[in-house]
């Protein structure tokens, strides 16, 4: 019999010297170039999505898929480019890299590092696009996210794979609810992506310096396409944003990713899709503007036990003019999130801050989340400040009040009033609720209005000075029984004789 074991000896040598990796397939030539928009001839095989990569070192997306061109977008710079160059399909989406060593990085959209350091190791990619989990892949949210913003956890609490949209007018404090939201995850055990989307550079870089000053920046990972950069890029962000914190999720773990914001990613993404001169329909968006946004934001959620349990909560931002929640982008936006947090200008110039329109503003599956503890002290609130709208509407009319009204009114505006926080101080859900049940159970009456922070801030040091493990304690049990609302009233009493005998 013939010996065939040079054959397979062969056969091995070959399977084990394959190679991996980028292939490319087919050729074709750039026909015309310009805005970071190019058609391609020749290539026609090419699928929507894929990596395109031109002589010189240079990627672009297909997006436009015609009869005899492809229309794409560059994702590198176009230096160098010139209509007559080679380009090759790839048979590839684009990819990140992800994993830990991002974290404390600030990368951009094609996860090339921007900080200066060390550039990544790249040992695993995922695909910016994905799909988001099914149904059955995902769990119920029932558990809570705290913002350590007071007026956010108590009235519109967000749970963890929740989605709920910051909106508001411009410099309104958006940004500074989700940095605070970031540096209140110290220590919490979650990983948090910032995605800054068409910002200025100064914008990104105060971001990048006030999570330093509070040492978040090592549990975070921050995306940043600044409006400086190519609307593709732009466009890519909240997606290789996204595609980091999924691997995270699927380890098991819990993510916070902010989109700031999404009212510059809708107009990056009109911006190409006017260069590839796609049909446009309202405000001059293409048709599939909500599409690009469900398709992202439906990758967020809290996973079933059996796929670890992970989850991804967002905070997506939209910017609106002169208040108007009825423009395309927000609306489609409100529709798609799970609630809104309203901010407004008047409140905010008004001192109010952060700025937060209680009435506007809704979370929609996050009260199940909360613990007994806040759940308990935010009811009776959420109806006194209704109430306390209400009324002070009619008292501005200068009639005669009675003391029941005149009474409500003075808790209203305690109330309102401990609502104010301010910036970069989150505070822990122990003392928020100890803030709360003093302020709701009207403790404050007479004290002055400008002085209620003041004396509710005294009363935390007083509290954790003499009794240090009662908010601990609530914060373990996540309950506030009878015997320790006893205790509150009994505290504040000895706290109020103190103050009065200094
Ligand atoms: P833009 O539209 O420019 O993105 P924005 O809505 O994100 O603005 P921020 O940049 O967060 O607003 O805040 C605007 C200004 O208000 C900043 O100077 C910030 O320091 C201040 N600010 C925000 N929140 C508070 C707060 N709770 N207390 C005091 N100042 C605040
Ligand atoms: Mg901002």
């Amino acid at each position: 019999m013939t010996d065939y074991a040079f054959l397979t000896d062969e056969l091995k040598r070959q399977v084990q010297s394959f190679e991996y990796g980028t292939q490319l397939k087919e050729a074709g030539r750039i026909v015309a170039c310009g805005d970071g928009v190019l058609t391609i001839e020749g290539l026609v095989g090419v699928k929507s999505g894929e990596l395109i990569y031109i002589t010189g070192g240079k990627y672009a997306l297909a997006m436009n898929l015609e009869e005899d061109s492809v229309g794409a977008i560059l994702l590198t710079n176009a230096r160098d480019l010139s209509e007559g160059d080679l380009a090759y399909c790839t048979g590839r989406i684009v990819s990140v890299p992800v994993g830990d060593e991002l974290l404390g990085r600030v990368v951009n959209p094609i996860g090339e590092v921007l900080d200066g350091g060390k550039p990544l190791k790249g040992e695993k990619f995922r695909r910016t696009e994905s799909p988001a989990p099914s149904i059955f892949d995902r769990s119920k949210v029932n558990e809570p996210l705290y913002t350590g913003i007071k007026a956010i956890d108590s009235m519109i609490p967000i749970g963890k794979g929740q989605r709920e949209l910051i909106i508001g007018d411009r410099q309104t404090g958006k940004t500074a609810i989700a940095v605070d939201a970031i540096l209140n995850q110290k220590g919490k055990d979650v990983i948090c992506v910032y995605v800054a989307i068409g910002q200025k550079i100064a914008a990104v870089n105060s971001v990048i310096q006030t999570l330093k000053k509070h040492d978040s920046l090592s549990y975070t990972v921050i995306v940043s396409s600044t409006a400086s950069e190519s609307a593709p890029l732009q466009y890519l962000a909240p997606y290789t944003g996204t595609a980091i914190a999924e691997e995270f999720m699927l380890q098991g773990k819990d993510v916070l990713i902010v989109y700031d914001d999404l009212s510059k990613h809708a107009v990056a993404y009109r911006a190409i899709s006017l260069l590839l001169k796609r049909p446009s329909g309202r405000e001059a968006y293409p048709g599939d503007i909500f599409y690009i946004h469900s398709r992202l934001l439906e990758r967020s959620a809290k996973l079933s036990k059996e796929l670890g349990g992970g989850s991804i909560t967002a905070l997506p931002i939209i910017e609106t003019l002169a208040g108007d929640i009825s423009a395309y982008i927000p609306t489609n936006v409100i529709s798609i999130t799970d609630g809104q947090i309203y901010l407004e200008s008047e409140l905010f110039h008004g001192g109010m801050r952060p700025a937060i329109n209680v009435g506007l503003s809704v979370s929609r599956v996050g009260g199940s989340a909360q613990c007994q503890a806040m759940k308990e002290v935010s009811a009776s609130v959420r109806l006194d400040l209704a109430h306390y709208r209400e009324m002070a509407q009619f008292s501005q009319f200068g009639a005669d009040l009675d003391v029941a009204t005149k009474q409500t009114l003075a808790k209203g505006a305690r109330l309102t009033e401990s609502m104010k926080q301010r910036q970069g101080c989150p505070k822990s859900m122990g003392i928020m609720v100890l803030e709360l049940y003093v302020a709701g159970k009207n403790f404050l009456s007479d004290v002055e209005l400008s002085s209620v922070n003041a004396v509710l801030s005294e009363f935390i040091s007083f509290v954790s000075e003499y009794y240090p493990y009662f908010i601990a304690g609530i914060e373990r049990k996540g309950k506030l029984s009878e015997e320790d609302k006893k205790s509150v009233e009994t505290y504040f009493a000895e706290f109020k004789r103190k103050r009065e005998t200094v």
